[in-house]
């Protein structure tokens, strides 16, 4: 569950969260053109840590420039304006959002003004409890919006929509998650996570230009070419996905949740050795515990 702390980043100020609102008749609301991202902060033992603040910062940057908005900070300051959030909200771990936002009220689909509202909310998270192996479905005609409809690197809140819908489908057909197919009919991700799957000791996960460059699926990537586990960053057939010996799904939230099924077809003793093992890897990093990824923590106190 998480709580948002009562204070957030507005423009530069610290603000009441409850006052803080993107205007009904904004475009941000009326054509989905607010752009995010989400980053995580974990109990260190130096006190709460964010985990590659600089990178998620460096998306959301990109992805308010490719839906054409102007943003007033720069990255220095949306990094800061995250650890100040954090520190306000007096808590050890949850999530950091970054949004920016248009508020003209302007009918237009092209707004005639670029100048952008920032806000930067923490959001304080209770320990998940241990989740079971996800269920997840897959449908031929569940597909992501192709690279060249919608850059899959932008994360706009338009873009969530279609993956809502597929998710639903998947729920009342009784699995916990779905699985996007990509226009050729390859894996492509879930609706907020990254897919990979372990086959004969290779981790597989579909090439980047067709998925979000997740900050998990690059951290899960980056330890494992550390530990020497051969990977693969390629197209990755339903068929092999539905049959690998393990596979996972990547986000900050999670952050690797083991998959238990694909279409109703059981996957061996979910989660995995190397899922576990990636999982603490993982785990480990965003708590400080590994000397070795020391630069991926910004302190907050
Ligand atoms: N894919 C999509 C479409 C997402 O929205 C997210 C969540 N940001 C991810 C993958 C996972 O990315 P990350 O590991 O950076 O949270």
């Amino acid at each position: 569950m998480a709580i948002t702390a009562p204070l957030l980043w507005l423009d530069g100020a610290m603000v009441a969260s409850s006052t803080a609102g993107a205007p009904l008749m904004g475009h941000a609301a009326q054509r989905g053109s607010l752009v995010f991202d989400v980053g995580s902060f974990n109990a260190t033992s130096r006190g709460p840590a964010l985990f590659r603040a600089r990178d998620h910062v460096a998306r959301f940057m990109r992805s308010a420039r490719i839906v054409g908005l102007e943003l007033a900070a720069d990255e220095p300051t949306l990094v800061d304006a995250a650890r100040r959030v954090v520190a306000e909200s007096g808590s050890e771990q949850g999530l950091v959002r970054w949004s920016a936002f248009l508020d003209a009220r302007e009918p237009d689909l092209v707004p005639r003004h670029h100048a952008a509202h920032v806000a930067v909310a923490a959001q304080t998270l209770q320990d998940p409890p241990r989740r079971e192996p996800l269920r997840v479905a897959v449908f031929d005609d569940a597909r992501k919006a192709a690279p060249d409809v919608l850059p899959p690197d932008t994360k706009a809140a338009a873009a969530y929509l279609g993956p809502m819908l597929a998710r639903k489908r998947a729920i009342a057909k009784g699995a916990d998650e779905v699985v996007l197919l990509d226009r050729d009919g390859d894996i492509a991700e879930a609706p907020i996570a990254n897919a990979f799957a372990v086959v004969s000791g290779v981790l597989w996960t579909p090439p980047l230009g067709r998925v979000l460059p997740g900050i998990t699926r690059d951290t899960v990537l980056a330890i494992a070419r550390a530990e020497g586990i051969p990977v693969k960053e390629e197209r990755l057939s339903l068929e092999v996905f539905a049959a690998a010996d393990e596979a996972f799904l990547t986000a900050t939230s999670l952050p690797i949740a083991a998959i238990g099924s694909v279409n109703g077809r059981p996957l061996r003793g979910a989660p995995g050795p190397l899922t576990s093992l990636l999982d603490e890897r993982v785990t480990a990093a965003r708590r400080g515990e590994d000397p070795a990824r020391e630069g991926w923590l910004t302190l907050v106190r």
